[in-house]
């Protein structure tokens, strides 16, 4: 038997998938203990894996979801950069052709698009190329027709940035902070008009400045989910702690790159070369900023749970608060009539399988 996390608590059994791939049954059963099966991981901010950024398009988002399903990655948010207008909409272009194809075995599930940028500040760029801009209606219609886009980060100090967001959440797409030099006022002001998540919390945004407060601040005064990178370099193991008791239902992201699966070296990301080091988590530019993650979810939860976290609460952070952002009801929770989609661990919650929509990956 396996020990499954559902909604209601732990129940000792097998879990049942019918034909499509969603849970038809949950059969109690007793017996030797063969490991946990938690909901399957879900990763709203993905740039690439495997050797391959989105922003290169072709066979670089099947290749990307292939390499984190084998993490434990059930479904992802395809994250693109700030970037020019015409590679912008080719990638988008290339994401919506991959996402149209019925099934593909192997892959985490793309649920669609989380737009980084380009309606970001240009003073809080982090390794994001400088092509940020103001939003106008206009170009948010052009990427909207071109792709399911699910979430954006946005900077809302930018007034035709924040007077956007309600459209923006009219149109479907959730609303986060992020690369933003907000003050106090104006993220709060962004939050008022329905901006109700934060991107990489503590990454690239003002501060907690107690005199000068900016959108870290509005954000754990006020919001209940916000993105956090747990890989223990792009946050200190104490401001993720910190987090955690301001914002209930802060959630994990990898931010990953290109280099996640692949050994230590050079990698590309927005056009600029990055570096991956031996044993270190975050990939830099050449002059040692924070480029990007090479976390993946599986390392994640083992960090949640160096910090304290028990396996109930990792899971929430990994997978049901993530859906819940999005509005998505029947995935990050074991149930019936959810996707199948779930890891199974060992007794050291180190992963042993991912199974999406019922179907099990090669890890
Ligand atoms: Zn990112």
């Amino acid at each position: 038997m396996w020990k499954i996390l559902t909604p209601s608590g732990w129940v000792n059994g097998v879990i049942q998938a019918d034909e499509n791939g969603r849970i038809a049954q949950i059969i109690k059963k007793e017996g030797a203990f063969n490991g946990y099966i938690i909901p399957g991981f879900i990763d709203l901010h993905v740039h690439g894996g495997g050797g391959k950024d989105i922003m290169q398009g072709g066979d670089a988002i099947n290749i990307m979801s292939q390499t984190h399903a084998r993490f434990g990655t059930t479904s992802l948010l395809a994250t693109t950069m700030t970037s020019s207008p015409s590679s912008l909409k080719s990638a988008l272009k290339d994401i919506d052709f991959f996402m149209k194809k019925s099934r593909y075995i192997g892959c985490s599930r793309v649920l669609g698009v989380h737009l980084e940028g380009p309606f970001v500040s240009p003073d809080k760029l982090g390794a994001q190329p400088p092509h940020a801009r103001n939003a106008t209606k206009k170009e948010i219609d052009q990427l909207l027709d071109l792709a399911v886009i699910k979430l954006i980060t946005l900077a809302a100090e930018i007034e035709n940035n924040r007077k956007l967001i309600p459209y923006l959440i009219e149109r479907g797409v959730c609303v986060q902070q992020g690369h933003t030099a907000a003050t106090y006022q104006q993220s709060m002001d962004a939050i008022s008009l329905g901006a109700t998540g934060f991107t990489h919390l503590f990454n690239a945004m003002s501060g907690l400045d107690h005199r000068y407060p900016g959108a870290l601040t509005a954000a754990m005064a006020h919001t209940t989910y916000a993105e956090i990178i747990p890989d223990f370099e792009h946050v200190h193991p104490g401001a993720i702690l910190a987090a955690r008791r301001a914002i209930p239902k802060l959630y994990a992201v990898t931010d990953s790159c290109s280099a996640v699966g692949m050994p230590a070296g050079e990698y590309t990301q927005g056009g600029y070369a990055i570096y991956k080091c031996a044993g270190k988590a975050a990939a830099r530019l050449k002059n040692g900023t924070l480029a990007a993650s090479t976390l993946t979810m599986d390392k994640a939860l083992l960090n949640f749970i160096e910090l304290g976290l028990t396996l109930e609460e990792a899971s929430l952070r990994l997978s049901t608060y993530p859906a819940e952002f999005l509005g998505i009801k029947d995935r990050g929770r074991l149930e019936i009539n959810a996707w199948a989609d779930y890891v199974i661990l060992d007794e050291s919650f180190k992963l042993q399988e991912t199974v999406i929509e019922g179907v099990s990956v090669p890890l």
